[in-house]
């Protein structure tokens, strides 16, 4: 007990320290990326199990549960269930009290369960600490400002709405003659991270992909892709959802916004808010579960300053909505088990897919291939504005990967990223 104490102590102390930290102004995609590469990783003490050393209980398990297809997957997600990990024949992840009353029925077979506090403590990792090179919301606000001010040639930065709490979601652009919400006829790329909380890398990539664009602008495909494309970087749609996730010091695994739901519970699922075969499979109507898929479609600020961006910007070709963790590019459907019915367009998502895959080693597949999933960003992109949109499910095993994951997956996911540029002017070129 006496080390736990000393061990919060210290923790805090981290915490603060880092509050105080004054980053150089004008800091370069380099600078960046010698600082998450020279991050040293701490080994993680065997944490105690005991019962006062755990986080606060909040009734959710860690389950596994027999799924041998995506058909019981995707009845799980209909039944609350946060699926974290897919195996051949069976997926784990998180189920609050309804949702375990749904596993108890004769449909399902519950393999195993422990307390989510439990296993939340056995994979706690201190995002101050150990993962102090990832960027919270206020660290990710000073860079983006920092970018603008020193490029404010090509780029410029405004916020698309605000959050539940109030937070600004700041949207960076790259355009050599149009600023903030002026309207460009160019062909236009959009990158959007953190739709889910606690998947802190899917803002990291995005966040370093504009750095990276802007310190290489000078690069003769980057220079050609600033001049002739209209560039829309927004790293965190869920800043409120990704402090809470972080702010004990511990992580919480919350994977939703901050909504207060009618039954106040807390949080909506962002990525089943879409309009898009809204609440049907694979989400759930219950506020408490994680899967939540909010009162009704586009009922959540966050998603409605999507919705509001992308009507308003005819001119969006092609998009990235970063996740994670699964290695695996997704493309439509994710809300139903066909295909596209578009042929062309079909074998330019499939194109696409496959040459971002090469580029970061995923696996590019059907969304519906997963699990069948109503209410997604990507969907609703591609039906409401004819938008190329692929879900990138990053790399890493766990939602807290630490920070020696970064390196990789921001190097192989900038070459995709600037890939998609190459054919954002007319993607049907690759078929
Ligand atoms: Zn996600």
């Amino acid at each position: 007990m006496k080390k736990l104490l000393i061990s919060v102590v210290l923790l805090t102390a981290a915490v603060l320290a880092k509050a105080e930290d004054v980053r150089p102004p004008n800091i370069s995609f380099d600078q960046l990326l010698k600082e998450i590469t020279s991050v040293e990783l701490p080994q993680a003490p065997e944490p105690a199990l005991e019962k006062s050393a755990l986080p606060a209980a909040d009734g959710r398990y860690w389950v596994t549960v027999k799924a041998a297809d995506k058909y019981v997957r995707t009845r799980l997600l209909e039944a609350g269930m946060d699926i974290v990990e897919i195996n051949k024949d069976s997926v784990s992840g998180f189920a609050g009290p309804y949702t375990m009353d749904q596993l108890s029925s004769k449909f399902f077979s519950v393999l195993s369960k422990v307390p989510a506090a439990q296993y939340i403590a056995r994979f706690n990792k201190d995002f101050p600490a150990q993962d102090a090179a990832y960027h919270n919301f206020k660290e990710t606000t000073d860079l983006l400002n920092q970018m603008a001010s020193k490029h404010s040639d090509i780029a410029s930065l405004f916020s698309i709405g605000k959050t539940v709490e109030g937070r600004d979601i700041w949207c960076l652009r790259i355009n050599s003659n149009a600023r903030g919400t002026t309207p460009s006829a160019k062909p236009g790329a959009l990158y959007i991270g953190n739709h889910h909380a606690r998947e802190h890398l899917s803002n990291e990539v995005p966040l370093l992909l504009a750095a990276w664009l802007l310190d290489h602008r000078n690069d003769a495909d980057v220079k050609k892709y600033i001049a002739t494309l209209d560039i829309y970087i927004i790293p965190m749609l869920n800043p409120d959802g990704a402090e809470f996730d972080i702010k004990t010091g511990s992580y919480q695994y919350y994977r939703k916004n901050m909504a207060v739901n009618a039954d106040k519970s807390r949080g909506v699922d962002l990525n089943r808010n879409y309009d898009s075969w809204w609440c049907q499979a694979g989400a759930s109507s219950y506020p408490g579960s994680d899967t939540y898929c909010g009162p009704r479609a586009f009922s959540e600020p966050e998603s409605q300053a999507v919705k509001r961006f992308i009507e308003a910007r005819k001119n969006l070709k092609t998009h990235i909505s970063y996740h994670s963790y699964a290695s695996e590019i997704l493309y439509p459907w994710g809300g139903s088990e066909e295909d596209v019915p578009n042929v062309q367009d079909k074998q330019v998502f499939i194109k696409v897919a496959a040459e971002m895959g090469k580029l970061t080693r995923y696996e590019p597949i059907k969304s519906s291939d997963m699990y069948v999933a109503t209410g997604d960003s990507c969907d609703w992109a591609y039906a409401a504005a004819g938008i190329f949109a692929f879900t990138f499910e990053l790399e890493g095993r766990g939602f807290y990967p630490g920070a020696a994951v970064l390196t990789n997956a921001v190097t192989n996911n900038i070459k995709a990223a600037v890939y998609l540029l190459s054919v954002t002017d007319n993607p049907y070129k690759v078929i």
